[in-house]
């Protein structure tokens, strides 16, 4: 069987094969935050433009300060936002403010701290070296030169660069839009009183809320029963979207007809089975054009199998590049016996703070067990084939992200 690396891969190599580059859109700055650029972004000008002063202080020539304490004529100040019109010459100084232009002539900034005022005459207590306390012109970036390359996906830093260089609108790509079909006959809606052998359809919301966390835009389909008239008719409606990801019957039992219809419908299946647990039997296939998930129904393997493999589907069709799957290292705080081939990814807490960081797996009933999940604050992931993990080993940890 498929490890679960190889299946990512599987993932990651077809849909960049294959997949289109999305279309673009115009947003406003503030409505950005989790948005791909759809195109390079340049600095305007040089960054910082002017050498800046990032003290509070006196802009002085180091060269002044052979002997301390030094003596230095006060010629005025210059405040952020201004220009400070004379030039520093030798035995002079000009106060100086946090964030304002360097006058010409001085190479250093001295901060107020270190220093008396004396009529129109500054003593300086301590020396710097020529360039302390200013950021020279362009030293972050030159005019013209690329700050931010398209595929990149927003958080606050890019927002704050995009706006330093006057991008009141950003082009970023189109959201995909992700059918989201959960199937069964004991699935009922929301606000539906279920009957005593019947559940809620809560896997179509915990896949909206990871396709929103994802950048995708999810479009609810409700669910089918397992039934290959309606099954068919809603998977053919999913397939109007970027993206279908189904819910529940890929498993071997009688009823589980998803890839059945799939199938009927002509698609091509990449792996129907992946060495997890949860999540084993994860079908990823193209159907009609489209990308098609069909994840298992159990809802906490519902919720690895997208980490694993939806989440980075929907980073390429949103136009980034897939991350990388990327563990954190935490000791574990209680051991841990397994005995399978499967990698195992089992709710857990982090405990501790800082540097001293533990990681507990939870008491659970198996992959149905949201209430054990809604607990977690992370998979402890469990290499396949490893029986015994001790108490203070260091584990691999997969935040649950969201
Ligand atoms: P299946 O993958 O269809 O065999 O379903 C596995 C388990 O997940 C069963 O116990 C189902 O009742 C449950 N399940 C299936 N679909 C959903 C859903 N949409 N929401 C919550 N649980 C579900
Ligand atoms: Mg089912």
């Amino acid at each position: 069987m498929l490890p679960y690396w190889e299946a990512r891969e599987k993932v990651v190599a077809t849909i960049s094969a294959q997949a289109a580059r999305p279309a673009v859109e115009t947003v406003p700055l503030e409505a950005s935050l989790g948005r791909v650029l759809a195109e390079d972004v340049s600095a305007d000008r040089d960054y910082p433009p002017f050498d800046r002063s990032t003290r509070d202080g006196f802009a002085l020539r180091a060269a002044d300060l052979g002997q301390i304490p030094a003596t230095l004529k006060l010629l005025g100040e210059v405040k952020a936002g201004e220009a400070f019109a004379g030039r520093v010459g030798a035995g002079e100084c000009v106060q100086i403010m946090t964030g304002a232009p360097v006058p010409a002539g001085a190479d250093a900034v001295v901060m107020v701290e270190y220093t008396e005022l004396k009529g129109g005459h500054v003593v300086i207590k301590r020396t710097v070296e020529s360039g302390a306390n200013v950021v020279p012109r362009g030293s972050e970036a030159r005019a013209g030169a690329r700050l931010l390359e398209r595929g990149v996906r927003l958080g606050y830093p890019e927002i704050s660069l995009l706006c330093q260089v006057g991008n009141a609108r950003v082009l970023v790509y189109r959201r995909p839009r992700v059918a989201v079909l959960s199937t069964g006959d004991e699935v009922v809606p929301v606000d539906a009183q279920p009957g005593p052998s019947q559940i809620r359809n809560s896997n179509s919301f915990s896949l909206a809320a990871q396709i929103t966390a994802s950048g995708g835009e999810p479009v609810l389909l409700g669910n089918a029963r397992d039934e290959l008239g309606e099954l068919e008719r809603l998977i053919r409606r999913g397939l109007e979207e970027d993206l279908l990801v189904l819910s529940g019957g890929v498993s071997m039992g009688k009823h589980d007809l998803v890839e059945v219809v799939l199938r009927k419908l002509g698609a091509e299946f990449f792996f129907d089975a992946v060495a997890i647990r949860p999540g084993r039997p994860a079908v990823f296939a193209a159907c009609q054009g489209k990308f098609v998930f069909g994840l298992p129904g159990n809802p906490v393997s519902t919720m690895v199998t997208f980490l694993l493999f939806v989440a980075p589907a929907l980073a390429l069709l949103s136009g980034a590049a897939a991350p990388p799957l990327r563990f954190l290292k935490a000791r574990l705080a209680e051991p841990v016996k397994q005995r399978t081939e499967l990698s195992l990814f089992l709710p857990a807490r982090l405990e501790g703070t800082h540097s001293d960081v533990a990681v507990r797996p939870l008491a659970w009933q198996g992959s149905g067990d949201v209430v054990a999940l809604a607990e977690s604050d992370c998979f402890l992931v469990v290499p396949h084939n490893v029986s015994e993990l001790s108490t203070g080993a260091w584990v691999d940890v997969l935040p649950r992200n969201g």
